[in-house]
């Protein structure tokens, strides 16, 4: 697992996807989840840059969560740090190419469950959590089959997709979207869709373990 290229990949799309993400937030937040995202992700990149590629996956997700948690301000910044170092945790010691589809899905496991300790939303609450408790499901839901990485990857951020489309008819219980109550019926959840997008970058970029 290239975690740095990872993060280069989302950042870039988090940069191209900026405007769509602030418009996304302007419905039914502050308008500035685009802005947050792009702005955290371009700091944990340059943090890595200053690491060099040697850091092991688990210490490069660490730089990334504590840049986010330091950097990014409003919600998104430290539930996304929480999902970074939750990761973390889980990754350990292994080594990039230790970590196989199975660890990633132990990772994931542990990135969300972060993110739901730090934020105490539920499924169906319109956040992040609603594109990533469908992925987390379906990353773990194809490792049981055994396809290959490139497929597991691919089912896990294409659920991403679709439970971030699911946020649209929900009402919001969570964080500044909460406070529009049934107004907030009708639109796609920001933070969703930023997670669906930061999946298909890691799709696009994992590198296959040595076998
Ligand atoms: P803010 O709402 O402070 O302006 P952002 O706009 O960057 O922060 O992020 C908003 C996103 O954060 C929402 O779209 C939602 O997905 C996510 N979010 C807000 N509160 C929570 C929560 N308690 N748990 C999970 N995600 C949340
Ligand atoms: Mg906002």
């Amino acid at each position: 697992m290239d975690v740095p290229a990872w993060m280069r990949a989302g950042a870039e799309a988090l940069m191209q996807e900026r405007d769509r993400l602030n418009r996304l937030d302007a419905d039914i937040g502050d308008g500035d989840h685009g802005a947050n995202m792009a702005r955290g992700f371009a700091a944990a990149v340059e943090r890595l840059n200053g690491a060099g590629d040697a850091l092991a996956p688990a210490d490069a997700m660490r730089s990334v969560g504590i840049t986010l948690l330091s950097k990014v301000g409003g919600a998104a910044g430290p539930l996304y740090g929480s999902f970074f170092i939750g990761a973390a945790g889980a990754l350990r010691d292994r080594s990039a190419d230790a970590v196989d589809a199975a660890a990633w899905a132990d990772a994931l496991d542990a990135a969300v469950a972060g993110v739901q300790r730090r934020g105490k939303a539920q499924a169906g609450d319109k956040t992040m959590l609603d594109a990533l408790f469908p992925a987390r499901d379906a990353l773990r839901a194809a490792v049981g089959d055994s396809v290959t990485l490139a497929d597991a990857l691919a089912a896990s951020a294409e659920a991403a997709d679709a439970g971030a489309e699911a946020t649209v008819p929900l009402l919001a219980r969570k964080g500044r979207a909460s406070y529009l109550g049934e107004r907030s019926i009708g639109h796609q959840d920001p933070g969703a869709t930023s997670s669906a997008l930061l999946l298909h970058a890691l799709a696009q970029t994992w590198k296959r373990p040595s076998q």
